[in-house]
């Protein structure tokens, strides 16, 4: 039950029509290179103007929390935006800051009751996190979460390009 409830699909996340995608942010919120420009470029201007309304109200976003606007022009409804752990040795605590980004991110959608949520592989880009440890711990929180909760119904893990796909698809049956 849980498993059908767990895909994993390679896209652009900025196309996916879903209740809500997850940014991998920066904690200013006021956007930057990667999967965190891309949504900007596709949402428009007014997501950085709603951006800069929470930063104003609450100065950005921690490590491993998250917060939640409109989607503007994406097809998606919300977007959560998510500050990964930059990596470091994987000593610091990184494991539970980018659990706790999942986590964060899964309680808002649930919150806003968001049916499908989709998630890019958080930390792995710019910050540096190895790809086959965040599937991993995407794979095990998302599980979690779905085994003791009824919203999101499904959660996509978006891998960008073939090789992020292949690490995401053996995670998820090495996990299993
Ligand atoms: P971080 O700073 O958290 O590492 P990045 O944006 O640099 O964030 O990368 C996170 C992941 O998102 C990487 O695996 C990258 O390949 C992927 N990514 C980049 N652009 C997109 C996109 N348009 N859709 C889905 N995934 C993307």
């Amino acid at each position: 039950m849980t498993e059908a409830r767990l895909r994993v699909v390679q896209a652009d996340i900025t196309t996916l029509a879903v209740d809500a995608i997850v940014n991998a942010a920066n904690s200013s919120l006021l956007g930057g290179g990667g999967v965190d420009g891309a949504i900007h470029r596709a949402a428009g201007p007014r997501l950085l103007e709603e951006c800069q309304a929470i930063r104003n109200r609450q100065g950005g976003c921690r490590t491993g929390r998250a917060v939640i606007t409109g989607g503007h022009r994406l097809p998606a409804t919300f977007v959560i935006h998510t500050v990964g752990p930059v990596w470091q040795d994987g000593d610091s605590g990184e494991d539970d800051l980018l659990a706790s980004c999942y986590h964060e991110s899964l309680r808002l959608a649930e919150a806003q009751g968001c049916r499908t949520v989709a998630f890019p592989a958080i930390s792995t880009g710019i910050y540096g996190f190895p790809a086959d440890r965040a599937a991993g711990i995407a794979i095990r929180v998302c599980r979690e979460w779905l085994a003791a909760h009824d919203l999101p119904q499904t959660i996509t893990l978006v891998a960008f390009d073939g090789p992020a796909l292949a690490i995401l698809q053996s995670a998820l049956k090495k996990e299993a």
